[in-house]
């Protein structure tokens, strides 16, 4: 057959269209047409291409004209473009609070009150009482004051917003001294250096990498100076010979001059984790007590909520900060609103929320409890054949700059396979439905029990079953 008698082979973008139709898997679902004509047109334009593009018969030949093929072909572009871009994963890192994968699960009340704020209307900034308006924060400003003690509070975009926030209004122009050992990058995007040039104020560094001490603040003091600012070193820790300065000590200091203290504590532990068998986080509570004007953190780490920045302090302050134009831009939206709310709520019984907000949970779950899920799995996973599974001590980490150094103690299920090389493993994992992903260590795919619930355990042991089945096809 010439190139030409191969064109005309081709289904007419109709005829395909009609296929597509008649075909078993397009059938039962409600396709829009305009969907599935262009997928069509896409298909047969490759195809052409390629028959044009051959460079012999060999090559011709392999091209398939046939019209079931052609149908399976639009069938995949059409549920690839069906298909969410944002989509649920199963998170077998035993990273609790990983930033790539969504940060911080909610919980049971906060996924209610998001979805009663998205379904009907509400009164996000209307007062019930007198039908005057209001303004969305005096849903959380009263219960953050309860839960911490704070004169006020304010809650904007996320915790980026709140430290350029803080700085901005109370800074610009004037100087910010930090410890050289707290100029952090965080997450590759949040590099405080960088936040603070965007806010106008002037960063003055003091002290060295390891060592700051309470006269490298006081001989940096100027006319220019208004804060002093420490930050939570999130994500690493600085080792060996070290001194810092404690709030405390920054707060008397700053009361002699008339500054202000702002502590960006990036996480914020609300309850005190060291009673768990963590190490002792600095507890917003704290913080405050320490004499910290600011104080602010993220929602969405270790609090266990949605994104969301929290600032809480002096009301002075505060209320300087609400009213800044930025303000505006930083807001927090509904959802935001509705979910941080019912999470606060939880926190009035901490012992209740370490149980039901899941990342408390995740933290403090028992190992012997991560044991028992991970031989279920492993058990599923060999009794296949296919892959060998074996049940692991290791560690896992809480993530998103929380707790860095803590070794928590887990158990893992870590699959090795006859016939799949452990990356291919690894990227079937992560493109099947749901998506797993896991760690690959000494050549072998690692998944973590931590941040695997029960009922994605079994998801797991079905995306290996359909691996096997695929393998020994
Ligand atoms: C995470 C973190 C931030 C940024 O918080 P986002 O809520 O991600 O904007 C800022 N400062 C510190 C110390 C952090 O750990």
């Amino acid at each position: 057959m010439e190139k030409k008698d191969y064109l005309r082979s081709l289904s007419s973008v109709n005829d395909l269209i009609q296929a597509v139709y008649r075909s078993r898997l397009m059938g039962s679902k409600a396709i829009p047409r305009e969907l599935v004509t262009e997928a069509s047109r896409t298909v047969l334009d490759g195809i052409r291409e390629a028959i044009l593009a051959a460079r012999d018969e060999m090559a011709l030949e392999e091209i398939s004209t046939d019209t079931e093929e052609l149908v399976s072909l639009v069938e995949k572009v059409v549920e690839e473009k069906l298909q969410m871009s944002f989509r649920r994963v199963i998170n077998a890192t035993g990273i609790v609070i990983h930033t790539n994968l969504g940060r911080s699960l909610l919980s049971r009340p906060a996924l209610e009150a998001l979805a009663t704020a998205g379904a009907h209307y509400n009164n996000l900034e209307f007062r019930l009482e007198d039908g005057a308006r209001g303004s969305r924060q005096e849903h959380l400003r009263g219960l953050l004051c309860d839960l911490t003690g704070a004169e006020s509070a304010l809650v904007v975009n996320n915790n980026a917003a709140a430290v350029l926030l803080a700085l901005t209004t109370h800074a610009k122009g004037r100087e910010v001294i930090v410890s050289r050992g707290q100029l952090i990058e965080i997450g590759g995007s949040f590099r405080l250096p960088e936040v603070m040039a965007q806010s106008g104020a002037r960063l003055v560094e003091v002290g060295t990498t390891n060592k700051t001490y309470l006269e490298d603040y006081r001989r940096a003091i100027t006319s220019e100076t208004a804060m002093l600012m420490r930050a939570h070193p999130s994500n690493y820790r600085i080792t060996g010979f070290t001194a810092e300065v404690g709030i405390k000590e920054l707060a008397g200091l700053a009361g002699e001059y008339g500054l202000v203290v702002l502590d960006d504590l990036g996480s914020g532990v609300y309850v005190d984790l060291s009673e768990h068998g963590m190490q002792y986080e600095p507890t917003i509570r704290r913080s405050l007590e320490d004499g910290a004007d600011l104080v602010c953190f993220s929602g969405d780490k270790l609090l266990g909520g949605p994104q969301a920045g929290i600032v809480l302090g002096r009301s002075d302050l505060v209320e300087a900060m609400a009213r800044h134009p930025l303000a505006r831009a930083l807001r927090v939206d509904k959802l935001t609103v509705a979910a941080l709310e019912a999470t606060l709520r939880q926190y009035l019984d901490p012992s209740r929320a370490l149980k039901e907000i899941p990342t408390l949970a995740m933290l403090t779950t028992d190992p012997e409890t991560l044991r028992k899920r991970a031989r279920l799995l492993a058990k599923k996973i060999s009794s296949g054949g296919a892959f060998e599974a074996e049940v692991v001590e290791d560690v896992s980490r809480a993530g998103g700059g929380a707790l860095p150094m803590e070794d928590l103690p887990t158990w893992t299920v870590t699959v090795t396979s006859t016939s799949m090389k452990t990356s291919a493993l690894e990227e079937a994992l992560r493109k099947a439905d749901p998506p797993v992903i896991c760690r690959v260590r000494e050549d072998r795919v690692i998944m973590d029990m931590r941040t695997v619930s029960d009922e994605e355990a079994e998801l797991i042991a079905s995306a290996f079953n359909e691996l096997a089945g695929m393998a020994s096809t």
